[in-house]
């Protein structure tokens, strides 16, 4: 059995590994992944997971316990071109459809390592998703190439790769984690940054309280869209079939609604 940290690892697991290996997920879904917690009861499931894939530091509950697990852990930020907020490493690397892509290379690699019958369908099934992300990438780029607004002003930080990617600003309520709490000197300031900029709308994001963008949209007269930071979709997106590339799509819609694209 294979073990995901959360849902865009377990995508890429499920998409290389195919019929291949068995995937748990960590977080359920719709479970707020930053600061998720396994129970007794999970950690029991994950005895079993012979190889977990995550991203060290984005979840310390869930990095604790794959420490006790025993498995071989591998942390897919390593060898990424990572970004620092602060003195934190952003750990938010998936909505960079390159970044995943990358991800998704070494996912293939470490299965064709450790299951060498199955290693031709591992590099097929990861070739295959690849292309599929530099699709979507092409369609990103192109879709943000020319937009009246750059500064893209989010609940929290979880935008700053895909900013990066597609030459974007953003500009964050909260911090790295949705649960840090900003200060009043930087709603204001933001709230000017808003004005001053005429930027025309904040995005609030799916899974997370909508009050502060609500409130920062109301306060400068912006309007207000929700983004997916993927990060855990709703089980009810999940069962109507939205997946990574749906999300992704739902939020460059949105992005050029709201940027003006
Ligand atoms: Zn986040």
């Amino acid at each position: 059995m294979i073990g995901a940290a959360f849902y865009p690892l377990a995508a890429i697991v499920e998409a290389v590994g195919g019929d291949a290996v068995r995937v748990e997920t960590i977080v359920p879904a719709g479970e707020e992944a930053h600061e998720f917690e396994p129970t007794p009861g999970q950690i029991t499931a994950l005895e079993q997971v012979e190889i977990v894939f995550h991203l060290a530091g984005f979840q310390p509950a869930v990095d604790e316990v794959i420490d006790v697990l025993g498995a071989r852990a591998v942390d897919l930020l390593a060898g990424l071109p990572l970004e620092n907020v602060g003195d934190e490493v952003d750990p938010h690397v998936w909505l960079d459809p390159q970044l995943l892509a990358a991800m998704t290379r070494e996912v293939g690699q470490v299965l064709a390592a450790e299951l060498p019958a199955e290693a031709v369908g591992f590099t097929t099934r990861a070739d295959d998703f690849i292309d599929r992300l530099d699709a979507l990438d092409t369609e990103m780029a192109d879709g943000l190439a020319a937009c009246a607004g750059r500064l893209l002003v989010t609940t929290h930080e979880a935008f700053g790769y895909l900013a990066r990617a597609y030459g974007l600003e953003q500009m964050a309520i909260s911090g790295i984690s949705p649960s840090d709490e900003p200060s009043a000197k930087t709603l204001t300031e933001l709230a000017d940054l808003v004005r001053d900029q005429g930027v025309t709308t904040v995005f609030a994001e799916e899974g997370l309280p909508a009050d502060l963008a609500r409130t920062l949209a109301d306060e400068t007269g912006a309007g207000s869209a929700t983004l997916h930071t993927i990060e855990s979709p709703a089980a009810d997106l999940l069962a109507a079939g939205d997946d990574y590339f749906s999300l992704m799509r739902a939020n460059l819609a949105t992005l050029r609604a709201g940027l003006g694209c």
